[in-house]
């Protein structure tokens, strides 16, 4: 079982690294990840080991809290807000009356610690000023200095004695002041005026809060974003019991419960229609803005939105499985310790704090022994403490890869791990599938042939087998039996025969749908039937065989042509020298033409163990492969590649499979996931290199190196100013993926926004039209010219927005359809 918690305290990737070595080692739990961004932790165990689990992160220092909360975040950031809101004037003030005189700034003289007659007013009132700054934001010192004295130092742990260190010498200071004031030393006096350094000990502590709320903010404008997500499935369904309908949680949904959705309604979890039609909005999971039309056979995603008619669909992913929870939970788990390149860094987090506490406490001593005095080491000390949080080293990945899949999920594609990210941007192999991914997943029937019986009677057997099939080139016949309202029978022993079609009993006859491969297997053909057969299958590449009752019933043609997309997306793929094959069960009749038709090499026939072992092959020659499939003969090769890639619209077991999902079921996303992955990966080699080159710049600087040569030092509070501008600036690097352009249609997509998006102007007036089966094939023909049209049967009428279709063009789509088009008002 998985078990999710939200872990509490986490600062650093030193931090969420402890938290998942403490819970690995408990007994009984198998595989634990833990994310420093959400706080989100997963635990997979056979029994439940709260207990366990929460005693031994507690003592650690974190607390944990059982399931996951997506809420969190926002409300660290609110609290941080706060924190800044006082800490900032607060720090300004500080400054004026720690600085105000020395930049020649009039200060009263009873608050001018650099003033004989103020030295002790002044200097208490620094002390009070930093002392409330420091208690507003003294979770810093909470925490690190548990773990300072666990000995398990962590990023705060710097800090705190970083800040803590000046003050207590700033205190120091104070107390000498007092004393030379009452032994009337003005020499002992004049010695610590200068030396009081609270404005350190506040400002380290105020600039780590205004970095990590800059931080938070914008790690909370992605998370904003997909947890709307989470909001768009309903909390209640209506589902179809003995034929009445009946309104239940979303909660208690079952898989293979019938679903109805009405007009309007959102749908509560993932499924496959089995009746009606209507439009699904599934912009806020694939970013495609026009409606997707709906009917028997098509799947829907939770959370999409229905309208202009009503359905019913089985459920097949519910609650945590569904789509939608899918994505927030792939988004979050984003997270760095899954990602091979993210170990250099977590590594090297681990060593860093132990390592930066001893440089920093060997200068303090080097400079005290040079005999530079007190105060002067003490600063050395500090500085190199809170020039060194590893923060900015921490957050590198995490944060690039959580924009990366972030981006990757609002275009459609949905990459499963962060690995998966970062190993797309080597792949220089792209091996496709034929049906369904090159091609397009709903094909059409463009002719049907009958050699006994008649024509209902070829359609409702063909049907009644394809039924149980998952395969695109199933959908067009079922749907043509939808059509003709054909009462479909169920079939026994189905069997489907990959790469040529299915078998199946119906009644007593047995049924075999494919193509001619397989019908030659199951009948012996007569001379003349063979003959007529192949020169069917000759002219067509994708022909459909019906045998029953062992004879050959007829045929239908199918039209599985190259979709736009999938050229668009070779195309992109040559221009990028990648390699690009297509692996097809098809025929090499049907092969040939796609390939030439794209100008890629192929290889035909191949069963689901060739697509595998021709993946294995190029992996082997040292190739990095990219396969790209539908199929449940796909699902080996997909497993087997460098990185597998499913159409949405393919089969569970493809989806399962593979490492990234095309939810849109375009081919240019595989495109846009590869660029993704390169600027990615691009994005954190930079983060990782600029949060080393910080450190291994400033680390010396503050060790005082050029003050002998050039007399140049750092102050301790440019060091935690710095500290804080490494993390932001990480982070910011990595908004920057926002603006990768992944080359999609997302143009095309805006135009047709502003397309549904202004008031139905045109109207159509179109005679003919009786049923509901009228509207389906009157909107299908609007949306054949690219127009999205609400379609009234009883006004006899078609309104849309403005469109870029001509009245020639709307006319003969229309008529095409068998209609005809009255009048057309604009
Ligand atoms: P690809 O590998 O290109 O996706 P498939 O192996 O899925 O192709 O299918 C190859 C051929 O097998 C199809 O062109 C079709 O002739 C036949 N076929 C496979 N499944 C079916 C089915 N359910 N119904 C009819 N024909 C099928
Ligand atoms: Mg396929």
């Amino acid at each position: 079982m998985i078990k999710k918690y939200t872990v509490g305290g986490m600062t650093c990737s030193a931090c969420s690294a402890r938290v998942e070595r403490c819970v690995k080692k408990i007994d009984g739990v198998k595989s634990v990840t833990v994310n420093l961004l959400t706080g989100a932790m997963s635990v997979t165990s056979d029994i439940d080991l709260t207990e366990e689990i929460r005693r031994s992160i507690t003592a650690e220092g974190y607390t944990v809290k059982e399931g996951a909360e997506h809420k969190r975040a926002s409300d660290r950031e609110k609290k941080l807000k706060i924190r800044l809101i006082i800490s900032l004037p607060l720090v300004v003030l500080l400054m004026y009356v720690a600085m105000g005189a020395m930049i020649k700034i009039p200060v009263p003289w009873f608050l001018n610690a650099m003033d004989m007659k103020g030295a002790i007013s002044g200097s208490l009132v620094q002390a009070a000023i930093a002392a409330v700054i420091i208690g507003v934001n003294f979770d810093y010192y909470i925490r690190g200095f548990r773990n300072l004295f666990t000995l398990k130092p962590n990023m705060d742990s710097l800090v705190a004695l970083g800040s803590s260190v000046s003050f207590i010498y700033g205190a120091f200071s104070v107390a000498m002041i007092i004393k030379g004031h009452v032994v009337a030393d003005h020499k002992l006096m004049m010695k610590y005026m200068d030396n009081l350094y609270f404005e350190g000990a506040a400002m380290i502590v105020a600039l780590i809060t205004l970095g990590k709320y800059l931080e938070e903010k914008s790690k909370n404008k992605t998370m904003t974003a997909i947890g709307k997500l989470l909001e768009l499935a309903p909390d209640t369904a209506i589902i179809e019991v003995n034929g009445e309908e009946k309104q239940i949680s979303s909660q208690e949904l079952k898989r293979g419960d019938i679903v109805i959705l009405k007009d309007g309604a959102n749908a509560p979890c993932d499924g496959v229609v089995i009746w009606g039609n209507g439009y699904a909005d599934e912009s806020a999971i694939t970013g495609e803005s026009i409606p997707v039309y709906k009917e028997a056979g098509e799947k829907i995603v939770c959370g999409t939105t229905f309208s202009g008619g009503y359905c019913k669909f089985v459920a097949k992913n519910v609650g945590e499985d569904s789509t939608v929870y899918k994505i927030v939970k792939l988004v979050e788990d984003a997270n760095s310790t899954r990602v091979p390149i993210a170990k250099v860094a977590d590594t090297v987090a681990g060593f860093f704090v132990p390592v930066v506490m001893g440089i920093a406490l060997i200068a303090f001593a080097a400079w005290l022994i040079a005999g530079y005095g007190m105060s002067f080491a003490v600063n050395i000390g500090v500085s190199v403490l809170v020039v060194s949080c590893p923060c900015a080293l921490g957050l590198a990945t995490p944060v690039a890869l959580m924009v990366g899949t972030g981006k990757a999920a609002e275009n459609g594609i949905l990459v499963k791990s962060g690995e998966a990210l970062q190993k797309l941007a080597s792949v220089d192999t792209v091996l496709l599938d034929k049906t369904g991914t090159l091609t397009a997943n709903k094909p059409k029937i463009t002719k049907t042939v009958v050699f006994s019986g008649d024509e209902n009677e070829l359609i409702a057997v063909a049907a009644s087998a394809e039924k149980q099939s998952s395969h695109p080139l199933a959908k067009p016949v079922i749907a043509l039996a939808e059509e003709r309202k054909l009462a479909l029978e169920n079939v026994e022993n189905y069997k489907a025969v990959q790469g040529q079609g299915l078998t199946a009993t119906l009644g007593r006859e047995e049924v075999a749908v494919g193509n001619l491969r397989l019908i030659k297997s199951v009948l012996s053909l007569d001379e003349n039937t063979l003959k007529t057969a192949e020169k069917a299958a000759e002219g067509n590449p994708t022909v459909l065989f019906v045998a029953c009752g062992g004879k050959l019933k007829g045929y239908f043609v199918v039209e599985d042509t190259v979709t736009e997309q999938a050229k668009k997306a070779v195309n992109e793929f040559k221009a990028m020298k990648m390699k690009v094959v297509m692996l097809t069960g098809d025929n090499e009749l049907a092969a040939k033409k796609v390939a030439d038709e794209l100008g890629i090499d192929y290889k035909a026939g191949v069963l689901p163990q060739d697509k595998y072992s021709e993946v294995v092959r190029y992996t082997e020659s040292g190739r990095k492969t990219l396969m790209v499939g539908d199929g449940v003969n796909d699902a080996p090769a997909l497993t087997a590649a460098y990185v597998g890639m499913a159409i949405g619209a393919g089969t569970d077991i493809a989806i399962e499979s593979a490492d990234a999902v095309l939810i849109k079921n375009d081919l240019r996303d595989a495109v846009g996931a590869v660029r993704l992955g390169k600027a990615v990966m691009r994005n954190v080699k930079e983060n990782l290199f600029w949060a080393f080159f910080y450190n291994a710049v400033l680390i010396p600087l503050a060790c005082g190196v050029l003050y002998i040569p050039f007399g140049v030092l750092m102050n301790p509070m440019y060091g935690s100013a710095a500290m804080s501008l490494s993390s932001v600036s990480v982070v910011l690097n990595a908004l920057r993926l926002n603006f990768v352009k992944l080359g999609n249609n997302k143009t095309e997509n805006k135009k047709s926004e502003v397309r549904v998006m202004k008031e139905n102007k045109t109207i159509v007036y179109i005679d003919g039209m009786m049923c509901d089966h009228c509207k389906k094939r009157v909107t299908e023909a609007f949306k054949s010219i690219g127009v999205t049209a609400d379609v009234d049967v009883k006004k006899k009428r078609a309104t849309f927005g403005e469109a870029a279709a001509s009245d020639e063009e709307i006319k003969s789509a229309i008529e095409a359809a068998g209609y005809t088009v009255k009048k057309i008002e604009r």
